[in-house]
């Protein structure tokens, strides 16, 4: 099958096997070349590993600490004549290498909510690893579905306080529009939180509590995001920011829960960056196109692998926090200079004008495994390949 780049509304449809394996072993390579983690955990659950953060995150656990690693992600298997989606090959790119340098990796495809799937782990860390060290918690879904009631939440992306309006990129045309947004009803707010909020993550930790599957010392980390003034409205004061307030409430409970066992649980506020989450944002291609921008102009830019590699390597072993128990990796993102830079930029954008997205698309195209040049793309290949 010749396979050629597909994105609709946002979302890409398709993904390239080999170009994905360059993607996670210039990651791998990366953190080789900079393994300088003061902490090495030698048992680590990563649910939500097969893309973005999650995926960094194992990456560093794997190929920086020699840790064993457990991942849990929800991907579709290629069959002969249909693609897998994107993650299913990093799994199976980073399995290969960790198999290579042997290293324990193991991976559960399947509802990271449900109780089948927390079972499954439980099993496996008894049978298999031996307790926990570090647990990372980095879905993000559009749903969940309840593990006792069955019943279905949907999140959405809107605002709460007032109607909201933003420019935003056309991707056909690559032209700026206005895009307007309706206040989130009661429901849509609850259910966002019910997705993306706190109570899965404690149920997470409570399962492998009650199991007896966490070690002293536990670390327990799951990652949020605020960003500037410029996208509250559609992200920390929306819907999303007050799931992402309920997941940071969540960690004092959790806290508690680990306190006989001296852990302790951290948010990680990383910086916005290229994912498949992230590009569904009302406005968010566009902000991260001007923030790498300025970002790149000051010599700061940083993509997945570089944020996780600070934060194994820096912020969490020395648990430097902001007041509110926060590992601060967005610091950079949020210094002034950078704001200040970010928003001039972004005023100076009117409706109508054409927007250079190349930059971001580039990204965008990469995290698919899409625009290497060393790669054929013409060339038939199997679905199954990586
Ligand atoms: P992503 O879309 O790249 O990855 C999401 C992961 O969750 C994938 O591994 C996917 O398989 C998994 N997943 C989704 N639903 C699942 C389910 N039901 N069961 C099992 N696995 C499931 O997302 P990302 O951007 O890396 O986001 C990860 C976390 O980082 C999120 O909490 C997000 O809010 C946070 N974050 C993202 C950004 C950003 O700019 N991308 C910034 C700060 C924080």
């Amino acid at each position: 099958m010749i396979v050629k780049e597909k994105i609709f509304r946002n979302i890409g449809l398709t993904c390239f096997g080999k170009g994905l394996r360059k993607y996670c072993e210039n990651e791998i390579k990366y953190v080789k070349e900079n393994n300088n983690f003061p902490i090495k955990y030698k048992n680590v659950l990563i649910i939500g590993c097969s893309t973005g953060y999650g995926l960094s995150s194992r990456v560093v656990t794997s190929f920086g600490m020699n840790a064993n690693t457990l991942g849990v992600s929800f991907e579709r298997e290629p069959s002969e004549n249909k693609l897998g989606t994107l993650g299913y090959y990093n799994n199976k790119v980073l399995e290969e290498h960790a198999k290579k340098d042997n290293l324990y990796f193991e991976t559960i495809n399947g509802d990271a909510f449900s109780n089948e799937v927390k079972n499954k782990v439980v099993d496996i860390i008894k049978r298999y690893m031996g307790k926990i060290d570090l647990v990372i918690y980095s879905i993000a879904s559009p749903k969940r579905i309840d593990p006792i009631t069955k019943e279905v939440y949907v999140s959405s992306l809107k605002p709460v306080l007032k109607k909201h309006s933003t420019l935003d990129i056309n991707q056909k045309t690559n032209k700026l529009e206005i895009k307007e947004f309706e206040i989130a009803t009661d429901k849509e707010i609850n259910d966002t939180v019910k997705v993306m909020g706190g109570e899965d993550f404690k149920l997470w930790m409570q399962i492998l509590k009650d199991n007896d599957c966490l070690n002293n010392n536990v670390r327990a980390l799951a990652y949020s995001y605020i960003g500037p003034k410029l996208t509250y409205p559609i992200y920390r004061t929306g819907t999303i920011g007050i799931a992402k307030q309920d997941l940071e409430n969540s960690i004092k409970d959790i806290d508690n829960l680990l306190k006989d066992i001296d852990g302790k649980s951290y948010v990680s506020v990383n910086k916005a960056i290229v994912t498949r989450a992230s590009s569904v944002i009302p406005g968010f291609s566009l902000y991260i196109s001007l923030l790498n921008k300025v970002e790149k102009k000051h010599g700061f830019f940083e993509d997945s692998i570089k944020q996780m590699v600070r934060l194994f390597s820096a912020k969490l072993p020395n648990e430097i926090t902001d007041q509110n128990g926060r590992l601060r990796l967005d610091d950079i993102e949020m210094l002034p200079i950078i704001q200040k830079e970010v928003t001039e930029l972004w005023d100076n954008l009117n409706e109508g004008d054409y927007f250079d997205l190349s930059d971001y698309n580039k990204q965008y195209s990469n995290i698919h495994g899409f625009g290497y040049d060393d790669i054929d793309y013409l060339k038939d290949v199997d679905p199954r390949d990586y």
